[in-house]
């Protein structure tokens, strides 16, 4: 079967006369470059709202459009179509002192599976400082997805990030993802669970 690539990015919706920062708001550019790298059939999906009006990767928002009409039916119509299937939630945080030094970070919903850790040595591999944190599993997109057996992870990039830099992430971030369809290309049968 085919693979198929999911790319959430539920926070890019950006204003740019807004004074705060009200969004993440290098999410879009790292969201669509990744989009236009990948070769595989993939679907992109933006936010259509702000951040303020319903944070999208929460379950509250399970009845907003960008749930009903894009989340569930990108995940769940391709379940019986491809394999396999990787979903990247997509975002980006500010530099701040602390976290300055990173470029960005691997947020890892999964308990710690293969597929994380090797992304994480892929980028370090190719000279990109990253790490793998893992936090409460707050992200709705990302539990649904897991829910359906399809490997999910969430990538924040740092907002001082140059165009340029970020394009170089996702190509590493293709190579990764390449390697890990190759291993799986043999997988037939996907599990499914009831998340909500
Ligand atoms: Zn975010």
């Amino acid at each position: 079967m085919e693979p198929f690539i999911i790319i959430t990015a539920p926070h890019s919706k950006c204003d740019p006369s807004a004074k705060e920062r009200m969004c993440d708001k290098v999410a879009k550019q790292a969201a669509e470059t990744l989009s236009s790298l990948i070769k595989y059939k993939h679907k992109l999906l933006l936010a259509n709202i702000y951040r303020s009006e319903c944070d999208l990767n929460r379950k509250k928002c399970i009845n907003t459009d960008y749930w009903q009409q894009e989340i569930i039916p990108t995940i769940d119509d391709p379940l019986k179509k491809y394999n396999p299937i990787f979903l990247i939630d997509i975002h980006s945080f500010p530099s701040t002192p602390d976290i300055s030094l990173l470029p960005l970070f691997i947020i890892d919903y999964s308990g710690g599976k293969d597929y994380v850790h090797n992304l994480v040595n892929t980028l370090i591999n190719n000279g990109i400082k990253t790490e793998r944190r893992e936090v409460e599993p707050v992200n709705a997109i990302i539990q649904y997805s897991l829910s359906k057996d399809i490997p999910s992870l969430l990538i924040e990039f740092n907002e001082n990030l140059s165009i340029e830099d970020i394009k170089k992430i996702d190509e590493i971030i293709l190579i990764w993802l390449e390697k890990e369809i190759n291993k799986r290309s043999d997988r037939k049968i996907l599990k499914t669970y009831f998340y909500f």
